[in-house]
C-alpha cells in the first residue's frame, strides 16, 4: 500500500474525526459537537467525542482513550482546543501536557471572544498547528452553535409536509398524515437533534401535537436513551393556548412567548399554574410577536437549534423574517385538491417578489420525497 500525502491524511482523519463528533449528535447541546482522533505513524492511538455537556471535552476523552500513548501524535479535532478553563479544564493544556506534536483543526472557535486562542497557545507551547481542515464539513456539524456565536441568533429550521400540489390541509385546517411512517419517523430525528421545538397557537388548537420526540428501539440510527426532549415553545400573543394542550403536558421543558397588551390575567395565571414558562414577547409593526427579538431569547438561554414546525401563517411570517436557515419539506405522492391549503401565507403579487430558494438535498424516504433547501435572501438589498 502506498503511502497517502500530507493533503489526504489530514482530510481522511479529519473525516474519521468528523464522524466521531456526530456520535453526540443528539446529546451535547448546549455545548458543539466534536471529535478528536490521535495518530501515529498513520495508526490511531487514541479517539474520543464530546458526548455531553458538563462531561470531559473531545481532546481529553482521545488522550484518556490512548493510555499514556500521546507522545509525538498528531491530534486531529474538528473545532479549535478550548482555553478556558470550563467545567473540565482547557483542552489545549491537555494537548500540550500530552506532547501532542501536532494539532490539525476543522474550524476556529466560532466565539469572537475567544477564536484562535486556544491555537495561539499550541503555537506558543511549539506545536505545529495546521488548519482549517475541511472547514465546511467541521461547520456543519455546528450551525446552531456557530450561529448563536455569531449572530445571537439559534439556527432555525423550517419543516414542512405537503401533497404533490403543495398543499399541506385541507381547507378545514385537517392535516395529519400527509406524508408515510418513514418521513414521520425521520421528523422525529430532526426533532431529536434540535434544542427547541415551535409551533403556533393555530396549530396547537387545530391539531393538538404534543411535539415530542418519539425514537422506538426499531430505530437503528438513534439510541434511544441519548434521546432528550427538545423545549417546547409556542407562539401565543393572547395565551389562547388551552391548558389542557398536548403541547403544555409532561413536565418537559414548556413555554409560551406572548403579548402582554393582549393578555388577561387569568389566561396567565391558568398557563403558569401548569408549570410552563411565559416570555412577555416584543410586539412587531404587525401587532404580532417580534419573530426576531423571541429567536434572541432562546438563543440567550442557549438554544442552539430550533425546528419550527407550524401552519402556512407563522410558517410565511419566519420566512419573511429572514430567519428560516434551512426548509426541510416532505412531500406525498398525495393530491389533496386545489381547496386546500398551500405550503405558506406568503401575500405576494408580482414575480420580482417570489422567494427564492437553492435546493441542498433531496431524498426518497418511504414513498415520500425529502428536499432541503436554503432560501436566498441575499438579494434583498438590490
Ligand atoms: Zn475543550
Amino acid at each position: 500500500m502506498t503511502a497517502l500525502n500530507r493533503e489526504t491524511d489530514h482530510q481522511h482523519w479529519m473525516n474519521y474525526a468528523i464522524s466521531l463528533a456526530k456520535k453526540g449528535l443528539y446529546t451535547t447541546h448546549p455545548n458543539p459537537r466534536v471529535g478528536c482522533v490521535l495518530i501515529r505513524d498513520n495508526q490511531i492511538v487514541g479517539e474520543g467525542y464530546h458526548r455531553k455537556a458538563g462531561e470531559a471535552h473531545a481532546e481529553i476523552n482521545a488522550i484518556a482513550s490512548a493510555k499514556g500513548r500521546t507522545k509525538g501524535c498528531t491530534a486531529y479535532v474538528t473545532l479549535e482546543p478550548c482555553s478556558h478553563h470550563g467545567k473540565t479544564g482547557p483542552c489545549s493544556q491537555a494537548l500540550i501536557d500530552a506532547q501532542i506534536s501536532t494539532v490539525v483543526y476543522g474550524m476556529q472557535d466560532p466565539n469572537p471572544t475567544v477564536m484562535g486562542r486556544g491555537l495561539k497557545q499550541l503555537e506558543d507551547a511549539g506545536i505545529n498547528v495546521i488548519g482549517p481542515i475541511l472547514s465546511d464539513e467541521a461547520e456543519a456539524l455546528n450551525p446552531g452553535f456557530i450561529k448563536r456565536m455569531t449572530e445571537g441568533l439559534p439556527f432555525i429550521r423550517l419543516k414542512l409536509a405537503m401533497s404533490l400540489d403543495g398543499r399541506t390541509a385541507m381547507a378545514s385546517g385537517e392535516s395529519k398524515w400527509i406524508t408515510g411512517p418513514e418521513a414521520r419517523l425521520d421528523v422525529q430525528r430532526l426533532r431529536a437533534q434540535s434544542d427547541a421545538i415551535v409551533t403556533g397557537v393555530g396549530s396547537v388548537i387545530i391539531d393538538d401535537p404534543s411535539m415530542t420526540v418519539r425514537i422506538n428501539n426499531h430505530d437503528k440510527t438513534v439510541e434511544p436513551h441519548t434521546v432528550r426532549q427538545p423545549r417546547r415553545v409556542v407562539m401565543d400573543s393572547s395565551l389562547a393556548t388551552p391548558p389542557e394542550a398536548k403541547i403544555l403536558s409532561g413536565d418537559g421543558n414548556r413555554c409560551v412567548f406572548y403579548l402582554p397588551e393582549q393578555t388577561s390575567d387569568e389566561a396567565k395565571k391558568s398557563l403558569e399554574h401548569l408549570g410552563v414558562e411565559l416570555l412577555a414577547g416584543e410586539t412587531a409593526v404587525d401587532g404580532k410577536i417580534d419573530l426576531v427579538a423571541a429567536m434572541a431569547t432562546l438563543a440567550d438561554q442557549e438554544i442552539n437549534e430550533v425546528l419550527v414546525e407550524t401552519g402556512a401563517v407563522l410558517a410565511g411570517a419566519f420566512l419573511q423574517a429572514g430567519l428560516v436557515d434551512e426548509i426541510v419539506v416532505y412531500m406525498a405522492a398525495k393530491l389533496l385538491g386545489s381547496n386546500a391549503r398551500a405550503l405558506f401565507e406568503l401575500p405576494l403579487e408580482t414575480m420580482e417578489q417570489a422567494v427564492q430558494l437553492h435546493l441542498s438535498a433531496m431524498d426518497k424516504v418511504g414513498d415520500d420525497i425529502k428536499l432541503v433547501f436554503t432560501p436566498d435572501y441575499i438579494d434583498e438589498a438590490d
